[in-house]
């Protein structure tokens, strides 16, 4: 017997025929003598539509509030979910966050996991209850009702399925699996059927969102083998663990288009600059992500960074703050910029994959305006205007194109409420 963790995504349980499908997959979990635990994001776009009522009342809705609105629509979700069990003849029960005993930090809309105290869950698992916990959601300890960031649903899963011990915790979606690019953009892309935790931290990194990061890393750090797979198939989708089985020198290629470059110019180049102002940046809670410093001429000097779009208005009067501090010039932001990153765990030890890329890039006329690397992968900075030009060049240049093309299902809800029927 084992604990499986399964965790569906908000189109996977969009109507109630997919709530029905769903619940069969708990069901013949639990008929083959499994403990089982279910993990559930909102129905549909719920909580795209509940931050829209929130901003009708107030374009910037105070956070705590925030939180516990959001929050309803996992809770809509679990007790559906639950319910449908029960018509297919088997026990469950649907827990909140907070019953759940998910313990977070303060900090609302964006709190992080820092303890589960699972008694109810593992009672309720060993008195034959299909467990459903409402994903996204967890309490402080002073009893305020916090969420985890959008897509924090997954990490909800991959937390309990840690603190649980589950030996398997798969991710239900509408997508097969992880491919070695997005498919819409790159029509050649593969489906991966492995792929390492740190591979798959740099993909999520970098842009991709098949995965919020926070799960990877809890996988990683606990050890919990994932599987992501499609909500609409048997298909076997693609396991995430400790090291892939296939290691193809370049695993993926991944972009973002939500991050913007800043530059500031004429900064006087003295000792302690750079940590001026990215301290204050830090205080204000924006993420740098990509730093250049060029060198200086008369004493001078210009710093670019990339930060994320949504962070721009915390951003400005930060900035405006150091350039009158620093004596700077100006700043200047660019908010179309798209990071692409290419990623496999074969870059630690085959030294020339950055120059092919530039090579591959230049070939096709693409400016790169800031480069940055880990030990396993290779950031670029360019025009968003080449993005998927790059990205397939690259594709085919570092031989990972499929003989097959993707072709879109582009199936209406209809269709996909028949396929989950079918299914069943
Ligand atoms: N419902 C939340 C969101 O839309 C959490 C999740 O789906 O993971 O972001
Ligand atoms: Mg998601």
């Amino acid at each position: 017997m084992s604990l499986i963790v399964l965790k569906f995504g908000g189109t996977s349980v969009a109507t109630p025929e997919r709530v029905l499908k769903a619940a069969q997959r708990l069901v013949d979990y639990r008929e083959q003598g499994h403990k089982v635990v279910a993990v559930v994001s909102a129905m549909g776009k719920s909580t795209d539509d509940l931050l829209a009522l929130a901003r009708e009342v107030n374009p910037k809705p105070p956070a705590r509030e925030l939180d516990v609105l959001l929050t309803t629509g996992e809770l809509v979700s679990m007790s559906i979910l639950a319910m449908a069990v029960a018509a297919l003849g088997h026990k469950a029960k649907s827990f909140t966050g907070h019953q759940a005993g998910i313990v977070t930090t303060t900090r609302h809309n964006k709190a992080q996991i820092s303890q589960i105290k699972a008694d109810r869950l593992e009672q309720a698992l060993a008195e034959g209850y299909i467990v459903v916990v409402a994903g996204f959601q967890g309490v402080t300890k002073q009893g305020d009702i916090t969420t985890l960031g959008r897509g924090g649903s997954d990490t909800s899963a991959v937390a309990l399925a840690a603190a649980l011990k589950a030996d398997l915790c798969e991710i239900y979606s509408d997508v097969d699996g992880i491919y070695t690019a997005d498919p819409r953009i790159v029509p050649r892309a593969k489906k991966l059927n492995s792929i390492s935790y740190e591979e798959m931290l740099e993909l999520s990194a970098g842009g991709s969102s098949v995965l919020q990061m926070r799960a990877v890393e809890f996988a990683r750090n606990f050890r919990v083998t994932l599987c992501c797979r499609s909500a609409f198939s048997d298909n076997p989708g693609t396991l995430i663990k400790e090291e892939a089985v296939e290691q193809a020198i370049v695993s993926g290629i991944t972009y973002d288009n939500s991050e913007a470059k800043i530059t500031i110019r004429g900064v006087p180049d003295k000792v302690g600059i750079a940590a001026d102002v990215f301290d204050a940046i830090a205080k204000a809670n924006i993420n740098v992500d990509i730093i250049v410093q060029n060198i200086s001429e008369h004493g001078f000097t210009d710093i670019s960074f990339t930060a994320p779009e949504g962070d721009l208005d915390r951003l400005r009067p930060v900035l405006d703050a150091q350039v009158a501090k620093l004596g700077a010039r100006e700043y200047l932001i660019n908010e179309k910029v798209t990071k692409l990153s290419l990623v496999g765990a074969g870059l630690r030890t085959n030294p020339g994959i950055a120059a092919k890329m530039f090579k591959v890039l230049s070939k096709n006329g693409i400016n790169i305006e800031m480069i940055s690397t880990s030990a396993i992968r290779i950031s670029v900075i360019i025009n968003p205007k080449h993005s998927e030009l790059a990205q397939q060049a690259l594709h085919t240049a570092f031989d990972l194109d499929s003989t097959q093309i993707f072709e879109e299902d582009n199936l209406s809800a209809e269709e996909l409420d028949a396929k989950a029927k079918k299914g069943r």
